[in-house]
């Protein structure tokens, strides 16, 4: 029989913002290569449907509600887990928002939104999640970044966005050359535009369509599906030599 190096049985992933989108497929995902799984957003009721998913399929899921915004809402979550399955093994930084606004015009609120939520929020849970892994000598963490963690894009107003991805990719390596000793990979995953909550309406713009095929050589929107494969490549021992990367996955997106 081939050996199975993506098998992630026995192993309890933390998915955040999995009541939608990515984080959504993510948690299915990591549920089907065997993994007990934890997801946590705002919106609980679509956390349960998540939950259920998974469940049907014979996969195990706690559900909680966090809002990631508040440091100590992540600290309280992230004991929660640790008291409901013992430990964390692989943790998906995923909970994000978009934003939209001239650079010159953002007010502290917009700006501050985005950079709590998809960046301040990515290194406390690392922090709480990574002082575990350090005990357990062991760890997976994968970070969402962005092809907006490499470049920016016109005629977006997405400063905020930007910055928190270029964050995301660089808190990446540090914390991948910081904790190397202790047995933790930590990688990202940059994707270009792929259907969801987030993309919802710029997907259904002739006008944005149009501007992928200019960015984009494969020309179209990924599914979120297409991102399964780097996912559980970064979660499980397949790339247990890997860390501080960043992998794209963006029809070629940073290719020209
Ligand atoms: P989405 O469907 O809008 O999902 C965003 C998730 O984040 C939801 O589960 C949302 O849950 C959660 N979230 C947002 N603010 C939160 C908060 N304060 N506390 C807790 N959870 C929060 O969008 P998506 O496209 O799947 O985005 C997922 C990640 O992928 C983000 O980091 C995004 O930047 C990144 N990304 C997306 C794309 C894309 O094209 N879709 C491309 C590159 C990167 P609640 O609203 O229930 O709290």
């Amino acid at each position: 029989m081939a050996r199975n190096i993506f098998d992630l049985t026995g192993k309890v992933a933390l998915v955040t913002g999995a009541s939608s989108g990515l984080g959504a497929q993510f948690a299915k995902t990591l549920a089907e290569f065997g993994a007990d799984v934890a997801i946590l957003a705002r919106r609980v009721e679509r956390l349960e449907e998540v939950k259920k998913e998974i469940e049907d399929k014979g996969g195990k899921c706690y559900a909680l509600r966090c809002d990631v915004s508040a440091s100590q809402n992540i600290k309280d979550a992230v004991e929660d887990i640790i008291k409901h399955y013992g430990r964390i093994d692989i943790l998906i930084n995923n909970a994000g928002v978009g934003g939209n606004a001239p650079a010159e015009e953002q007010t502290d609120e917009e700006w501050l939104k985005v950079i709590d939520t998809n960046l301040n929020a990515v290194y406390y849970f690392a922090r709480e999640v990574g002082k575990e892994m350090i005990k357990n000598k062991y760890g997976k963490i994968v970070n969402v970044g962005s092809i907006h963690s490499n470049a920016g894009m016109l005629p977006l107003s997405i400063s905020a966005y930007c910055t928190s991805k270029g964050g995301v990719q660089m808190l990446t390596k540090q914390l991948a050359a910081e904790w190397a000793k202790h047995g933790i990979t930590v990688n990202a995953i940059a994707p270009s535009y792929f259907e969801s909550e987030m993309t919802a309406s710029v997907g259904e713009d002739e006008g944005f369509l149009k501007l992928i095929q200019v960015y984009c050589p494969m020309g179209r929107f990924g599914k979120p599906e297409e991102l399964d494969g780097a996912l559980i490549y970064l979660a499980s021992d397949a790339s247990n030599f890997t860390t501080g990367q960043t992998l794209s996955v963006d029809g070629g997106w940073l290719a020209i």
